[in-house]
């Protein structure tokens, strides 16, 4: 075993037994919360301790295959800055990882639209080891970290999103039909140690409120353990981020693998690329989720605002001209790079690979018609 393998198992044994603890004094946790500890414990969680970003790493986001992602949003932003006519702005970056995506925005509007580019570039990361790498990264913008979204300056805002709302910790609950099998209950699934081990527990039933939060009188007839999530954060950054944007106006890209519905039991974790159970080594593993973009849309309808979207990021990058922009840089590039860039760029909109799974929605103020990107979307979401 590499030092490095041999330094993360210590480190999964420490939180697994601070978990195991606090299980044993105060009962079952509630899977957000382990989730919360496992991904953003200050001494062990997963975005505190390393870089998950790359090749080296856990997985490989959008923004770290090809700079030309970046380009086309920073492009998108603009557009859409330029269509609003407003003349004072902020940047806004949630979960920003290593700061490729904002660079290579800012990069972009350097050249064309420089009242972004010198605009205040606001970040929502509580990471300090990515904090200082985006700091490194994005010198010498107009940088501030914010924990949430409460103190944002009174201003339009232009934001993206990039794989965060499914970095977020949810809750699930699991549906238990009765004996008689005539009724059913909807229960928390909570995480307790059986055998020894971490592993899921059932809870109390979900109370009428969280029901009607959750969603769940909607969904189709469950069966016996059939699961549902909820992500309260998602809700509440979506909510925050609606009444901002309903207030100030602004528009913010979410670009996130996900459906425009609930996804059953979607949570995941990877270690070094591969599958691993979601309570392997707590805080080695990244753990994460398929993002639900019509519970976001609620959010934001419910705050004043709006979603279009989502479309899959296949049918949005090739809308705003993703082919066109890559033969104009592979003209410029030698045989080796020009490979590249077209393999780089297959991998961003090929159905088998980011394509599909990814989608693309946008938060707006409260008005009608669909912007540019969002044909294939109707107003009230898309089929997807
Ligand atoms: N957008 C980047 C990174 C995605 S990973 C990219 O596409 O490469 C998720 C990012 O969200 C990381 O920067 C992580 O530290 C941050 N993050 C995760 N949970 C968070 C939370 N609860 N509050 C703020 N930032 C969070």
């Amino acid at each position: 075993m590499s030092e490095h393998n041999l330094l993360q198992t210590e480190q999964g044994k420490a939180l697994f037994e601070t978990i195991a603890s606090r299980i044993e004094t105060d009962g079952p946790l509630s899977l957000a919360n382990y989730i919360s500890l496992a991904l953003g414990d200050a001494d062990h969680g997963y975005y505190h301790k390393q870089d998950p970003f790359g090749a080296d790493g856990d997985f490989t986001t959008a923004p770290e295959i090809s700079g030309l992602f970046g380009e086309m949003c920073g492009l998108y932003l603009a557009h859409m800055a330029d269509l609003s006519g407003l003349t004072q702005s902020a940047i806004l970056e949630l979960g920003p990882g290593r700061g490729s995506l904002m660079a290579d925005m800012r990069h972009v509007w350097s050249q064309i639209m420089p009242q972004l580019a010198n605009s205040p570039v606001h970040l929502v990361e509580t990471s300090p080891a990515l904090r200082q790498q985006q700091k490194d990264r994005l010198a010498p913008a107009d940088l501030y970290w914010h924990p949430d979204l409460d103190d944002l300056p009174a201003t339009p805002i232009f934001g993206i999103a990039n794989e965060f709302f499914d970095a977020l910790p949810i809750d699930q609950a699991i549906w238990r039909q009765d004996h008689k099998e005539t009724a059913g209950s909807w229960r928390h699934r909570l995480v307790g140690l059986v055998d020894g081990r971490l592993g899921f527990v059932d809870g109390p039933a979900l109370s009428p409120a969280e029901i009607d939060i959750w969603h769940l009188a909607s969904m189709p007839a469950p069966t016996d353990g059939s699961i549902a999530e909820y992500c309260s954060m998602a809700d509440a950054y979506a909510g925050k981020l609606a009444t901002h944007i309903a207030s100030y106006g602004g528009a913010c890209l979410i670009i996130d693998y996900g459906r425009d519905g609930p996804s059953g039991d979607s949570l995941q974790a990877v270690a070094n690329h591969q599958p691993v159970d979601v309570f392997h080594q707590p805080g080695d593993a990244d753990l994460s989720h398929w993002v639900d973009f019509s519970a976001l849309r609620r959010s934001a309808t419910s705050s004043g605002a709006r979603l279009v979207g989502p479309v899959t990021q296949s049918d949005f990058l090739q809308a705003i001209g993703i082919a066109q922009r890559t033969e104009a840089a592979a003209k410029l590039a030698d045989a080796e790079t020009r490979r590249g860039l077209f393999a780089a760029v297959e991998r961003l909109v090929s159905s088998q690979q980011m394509g599909s799974a990814f989608k693309v929605a946008m938060m707006l103020p409260s008005g009608t018609g669909l912007p540019p990107g969002f044909a294939a979307a109707g107003d009230q979401g898309s089929t997807i």
